[in-house]
């Protein structure tokens, strides 16, 4: 059947005569500034492009649901978890993190995670990473970190010397850079990795009580990494290829899912716990704290246009519903007041009226008003203050989370207990990883320290072998550093570490 005829308009909806023959005067111009279609033609495609996100710039999306599959009522008030069966519609992100929008998918980089679960009592993000832990525990070190993985002011080149200098005066990162550095740190596709909530939360419950809790999201494709090789010939022969195998997944009817589960911890196990739970440095050991499942996601339809939906999505880790709250972690606090700040910049102060990032289940109602882009009428003829006697929208302190105590001295406080942040990198190395992880894992250490200066090296070369000394044995072996110098540098205070490889 053919399909009915459309007409060509303006932006404002009235019919346009020509669109391939801009008005001149005489056949060979100049052009006439009254061609209003021209203008707004150009003047629109001047603006096509926004300002790129700073980090996770390049990224694929897709909605799908989150299905509840075991009954964790008591750890949450959540509604969206109250019930075995219950499905909840989200909206997926995955992206690396360094690279700039038309980066190779195949980066070694972390990979976002990020996850808008589209409640019945608004919208609630999960905005997390495929790797459970982070280089830097302090929100003061976050614009640094990330000018260590872009480019050099001068040349416009990434810099072996900046990324590798930073981290090695970062010792809290040796964690994450062995998981990064790992075949983890090339996942062969989005499908094929876990997602993590990194940070501790709080989840409480109706009767005042509070737990805090980790999320993991296990694919249920099973793990699949790229070796070094195929991820850099994947970034020359098709560098949107992670983008793509979502996409195509997705149209092929072969929807990807992810298990959920939840590690659980009491007030009191943290308060007693070995190591301050809210580090995002740190896992929760497993057998400590078992993983307790709770649900199943499913990815199960693409977006229809990228730009509005993929592009203009925007998550934040400050979206909670009732039940689900923050916790103290320093670096959680400082991605509170980030992401709704970064969205501001990028899309406007009312980028939550976007469709994709509105919520679904209920309509926002507040006394916030007006601001560039305002497309909400509902709230015209209401209050525009509270309290008021014209029956405005009223909080509700039931939803209250439970006061949570807190002492101690205002300051800019030092990490008190340097030594721990060598231990779940060691344990990581010694008793997860296969021999054939940990040849991977030095093989692409190597092949990128390599490239950074020799005193540079030997610092860093010297946190792998606090982890482990083999570790940090093959890693110098396969450098061609001295190893009784490195030997000699991990058995020194990071002060005097740095002292000695300033020379
Ligand atoms: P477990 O032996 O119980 O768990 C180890 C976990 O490590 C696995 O369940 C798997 O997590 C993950 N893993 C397996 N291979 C690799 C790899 N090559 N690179 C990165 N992670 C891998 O031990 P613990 O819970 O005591 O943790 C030991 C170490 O395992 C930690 O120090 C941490 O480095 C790592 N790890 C721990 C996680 C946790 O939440 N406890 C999560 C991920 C890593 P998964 O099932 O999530 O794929």
């Amino acid at each position: 059947m053919a399909k009915k005829k459309r007409t060509l308009t303006t932006n404002f909806g009235t019919p346009v005569d020509d669109d391939q023959n801009t008005v001149t005067a005489g056949s060979s111009g100049p052009a006439l500034i009254q061609d209003v279609h021209l203008i707004e033609k150009l003047a629109h495609f001047d603006r096509e492009r926004i300002p790129e996100r700073v980090v996770h710039a390049k990224g694929a999306g897709a909605y799908g649901y989150f299905e509840v599959t075991h009954d964790v009522i008591r750890y949450t008030m959540a509604q969206f978890l109250s019930k075995i069966g219950k499905r909840t519609e989200v909206f997926v992100r995955f992206s690396t993190v360094g690279g700039e929008r038309g980066s190779a998918d195949s980066a070694r980089d972390p990979r976002g995670f990020a996850v808008k679960f589209y409640t019945e009592e608004g919208n609630y993000d999960l905005v997390g990473n495929n790797t459970p832990v982070f280089f830097i525990r302090d929100p003061l070190k976050f614009p640094d970190f990330i000018h260590t993985q872009k480019r050099l002011a001068a040349s416009n080149l990434k810099d072996p010397d900046m990324f590798w200098d930073f981290l090695s005066l970062t010792p809290e990162s040796v964690h994450q850079v062995t998981i990064l550095f790992s075949n983890r740190g090339t996942p062969r596709s989005y499908r094929h990795m876990n997602g993590y909530s990194g940070h501790t939360f709080k989840r409480y419950n109706d009767k005042g009580e509070y737990y805090w809790v980790k999320i993991h999201l296990i694919t249920d494709q099973g793990i699949q990494n790229l070796s070094r090789e195929e991820a850099t010939r994947l970034a020359g022969e098709d560098p949107d290829h992670a983008t793509r195998d979502l996409y195509e997944a997705i149209e092929r009817g072969d929807h990807p899912s992810w298990t959920v589960s939840v590690q659980i911890m009491t007030a009191e196990q943290a308060g007693d716990y070995h190591f301050n739970p809210f580090d995002i440095t740190k896992v929760l050991p497993h057998g400590d704290f078992p993983l307790i499942p709770v649900g199943r996601m499913v990815l199960d339809r693409n977006p229809e246009n990228y730009f509005a939906e993929v592009e203009q999505s925007a998550f934040s880790p400050g979206n909670f519903v009732p039940g689900i709250a923050a916790s103290p972690d320093k670096l959680l606090q400082g991605r509170l007041f980030s992401y709704h700040d970064t969205h501001r910049h990028r899309l406007g102060p009312n980028y939550h009226l976007i469709p994709v990032n509105r919520s679904k289940g209920t309509a926002a109602d507040n006394y916030q008003r007006d601001a560039a882009m305002l497309t909400d009428e509902r709230t015209g003829g209401d209050p525009n203050y509270y309290p008021n006697t014209f029956a405005g929208p009223e909080p509700r302190p039931e939803v209250a989370e439970p006061p949570f105590e807190v002492t101690g001295m205002a300051a800019r406080q030092t990490y008190t207990h340097p030594n721990d942040d060598f231990v779940q990198a060691g344990d990581l190395y010694r008793k997860v990883m296969t021999d054939e992880d940990r040849d991977h894992l030095i093989g692409n250490i190597v092949d990128h320290l390599g490239g950074a200066q020799k005193r540079i090296q030997l610092r860093q070369t010297a946190l792998f072998y606090k982890a482990d000394p083999e570790y940090g044995r093959h890693v110098a072996e396969g450098i061609g550093l001295d190893v009784k110098k490195v030997e000699h540098l991990a058995g020194l205070s990071q002060e005097e570490r740095v002292k000695a490889t300033m020379e």
